[in-house]
C-alpha cells in the first residue's frame, strides 16, 4: 500500500546538489516548499525547474508550494553585534532607532507601526519565544519595556505580540512582487503568511490570478486572530497550513496540540485540505534520526487526520535531507496502519450538494465496506478525487487526469495518487477498460482485484462525474466496451 498522508520538504542549499534532490524525490516527497524568506528569484526559479525535471526524469509528479515571507515583524540590527538582556533590566523597541544603531538600551523596528499598535501591559516575544518583554509604557515612537526573560539578543530577530493584535496588513510589497514571481513559475500552490482573516486570502488570489497563476492559495495560520473566523479562512482557502512556529508564539506553545486537532477536524469537515508544519523533525537537522517525541509527532498529526506533514530546516539547511524523509515516510505508513486512520464516520449525516459530490461519497462508503483494492476517480480540476479524500479510508485513491496542473495540485491530498492518462485520446467505450490496464501496468493492482472507477458521461468536462463502476480485473478484458 503507498502512504498516504503527503510530505512536503522545504528546499535550499542542502538539496541544491542533484543527486541529494534526487535522493529526497525518490525517498517519496510530494510537494516542495520554497521559502521567500530566503534567497532569490533566480535561485528559487532555479529550483522549481530542477525539481520539475528531476521528477519528470524519475516518473513522478511533484507540486511547488512558494511561501511568501508575510510582515513577520523583526527588531533592527545591534551596533556592535548581539547584546545580552538581563530580567528585570529595561529595554526599548524605539521606531526612531535606526536598523542599524541598536545597542543595550533600545533597537529599531522593520515595522514602525508596531509601536501604535502597543498598551502597557502588552506581552512582547522575541526570538521565538526566547527573550519576553513587559510594555510599561509607550512614548513617542518607543515601547519601554521591562524584561521578563532575558537571554542573549543578536540582529533581525522576529517579534511577536501574545495574543496576536498587531494591525500589519498580510501582504507586504515584498509579497506582492512574489506573487507575480509565483504566476511566472506557475506555482501549483501559493501560500500566504500572516493571514487574518479571509479577505486576505481573496486579496491574495486575485493578484496571483492577475499574474496568470492559477495554483491553490494555502492559507498559514499563525496568527491569533485567525482562529476566530477560521471557517471563512478554510472557505476562502484550497489548504490552510497549521504553522505551529508563529502560532505557537502568539497563542502559547501549550494549546497548539488542541488547536491542530481542531483545524484538521474543521479543515476536513468543510472539504479543505491541511499542512502540519514546523519543528515536526527538528533533531534531524543534526542527527541522522529522530527522537522519539518528533516520531510521535509525525504519527500523532497523522492520526488527527492531516493531509500533509512538513519539513523546513531540516531538508533546506539540514545535515540529512534525505533520510529525514525516509524517516518520515516510515512513521506515517505504520500510524496509517491504525484503524483509527482507515474509518470514518464523517459526514454520515450531511445532504450533499452536487451530483459529483454523491457520486464521490458513495465511492468512498462502498470501498471502505466492500474488498476494494483501488479507487480510480477521472478527474479534470481533481474536486471529486478531493472530496473522497476528506474520508478516512486505506483504500487508495488514483486519479487518472491528462492535465498536469491537477496532477501537481492532489500531490498534497491524503491517499490520492496522480496518474497520467489522457481521456480525450480514449475511445469512450474503452474508458474503464484503458483505466484498469494503467492501474495494471503501474503494479497497483492484480487479477481478481475489484476496482472503483469514476467518471462522467461526458468525459473531458469538469464537474460531470456521475457513473461509479465496480469492475474485477481480469474480467475487464472480457467486457464489451462501456
Ligand atoms: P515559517 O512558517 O516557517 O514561514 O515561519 C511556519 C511557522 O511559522 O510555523
Ligand atoms: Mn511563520
Amino acid at each position: 500500500m503507498p502512504r498516504r498522508t503527503k510530505i512536503v520538504a522545504t528546499l535550499g542549499p542542502a538539496t541544491d546538489d542533484t543527486r541529494v534532490l534526487d535522493a529526497v524525490i525518490a525517498a517519496g516527497v510530494d510537494v516542495v516548499r520554497l521559502n521567500l524568506s530566503h534567497d532569490s528569484h533566480v535561485r528559487h526559479s532555479r529550483r522549481a525547474e530542477q525539481v520539475r525535471e528531476r521528477a519528470a526524469a524519475l516518473g513522478r509528479d511533484v507540486g511547488v508550494l512558494l511561501d511568501l515571507q508575510g510582515p513577520k515583524i523583526r527588531i533592527g540590527r545591534f551596533r556592535e553585534g548581539a547584546i545580552e538582556l538581563e530580567a528585570g533590566g529595561y529595554f526599548a523597541i524605539d521606531a526612531d532607532c535606526g536598523l542599524d544603531d541598536g545597542d543595550q538600551a533600545r533597537v529599531g523596528t522593520t515595522y514602525p507601526g508596531l509601536i501604535d499598535d502597543l498598551r502597557p501591559g502588552d506581552r512582547l516575544l522575541l526570538d521565538d519565544g526566547a527573550i519576553e518583554l513587559d510594555v510599561e509604557s509607550v512614548v513617542g515612537r518607543a515601547a519601554r519595556c521591562r524584561v521578563l526573560i532575558g537571554g542573549r539578543l543578536s540582529n533581525n530577530k522576529g517579534i511577536n505580540k501574545k495574543g496576536g493584535g498587531l494591525s500589519a496588513p498580510a501582504l507586504t510589497d515584498k509579497d506582492k512582487a512574489d506573487i507575480a514571481f509565483a504566476g511566472e513559475i506557475q506555482a501549483d500552490y501559493l501560500a500566504v503568511s500572516f493571514v487574518r482573516h479571509a479577505e486576505d486570502v481573496q486579496l491574495a488570489r486575485t493578484l496571483f490570478t492577475e499574474a496568470g497563476g492559477s495554483g491553490g492559495i494555502v492559507a498559514k495560520i499563525e496568527r491569533a486572530e485567525a482562529l476566530s473566523c477560521i471557517d471563512e479562512i478554510i472557505a476562502a482557502s484550497e489548504a490552510v497550513m497549521i504553522a505551529r512556529g508563529d502560532l505557537g508564539v502568539e497563542i502559547g506553545d501549550a494549546e497548539l496540540p488542541a488547536v491542530q486537532k481542531d483545524l484538521i477536524r474543521r479543515s476536513r469537515e468543510l472539504n479543505s485540505v491541511v499542512i502540519t508544519a514546523t519543528q515536526m523533525m527538528q533533531s534531524m537537522i543534526d542527527y541522522p534520526y529522530p527522537t522519539r517525541a518528533e516520531v510521535f509527532d509525525v504519527a500523532n498529526a497523522v492520526l488527527d487526520g492531516t493531509d500533509a506533514v512538513m519539513l523546513s530546516a531540516e531538508t533546506s539547511i539540514g545535515r540529512y535531507p534525505a533520510k529525514v524523509v525516509e524517516a518520515m515516510h516510515r512513521i506515517c505508513k505504520e500510524a496509517e496502519k491504525q484503524r483509527s486512520a482507515r474509518r470514518s464516520t464523517h459526514r454520515i449525516d450531511s445532504v450533499f450538494g452536487r451530483v459529483d459530490e454523491a457520486i464521490a461519497m458513495a465511492t468512498m462508503y462502498t470501498a471502505n465496506h466492500l474488498d476494494v483494492k483501488a479507487i480510480a476517480a477521472l478527474t479534470e480540476t481533481g474536486s471529486t478525487v478531493k472530496w473522497m479524500s476528506r474520508i478516512s479510508s486505506g483504500i487508495p485513491i488514483y486519479a487518472p487526469t491528462r492535465h498536469v496542473a491537477t496532477r501537481r495540485k492532489v500531490t498534497l491530498f491524503r491517499g490520492v495518487y496522480p496518474v497520467s492518462f489522457d481521456v480525450s485520446s480514449t475511445d469512450i467505450h474503452e474508458v474503464n477498460r484503458e483505466v484498469v490496464e494503467v492501474l495494471l501496468r503501474q503494479g497497483v493492482v492484480r487479477d481478481g482485484d475489484l476496482v472503483v472507477i469514476t467518471k462522467g458521461d461526458r468525459s473531458g468536462v469538469e464537474g460531470q462525474t456521475n457513473i461509479m463502476k465496480i469492475m474485477r480485473v481480469g474480467e475487464h478484458r472480457l467486457l464489451a466496451g462501456d
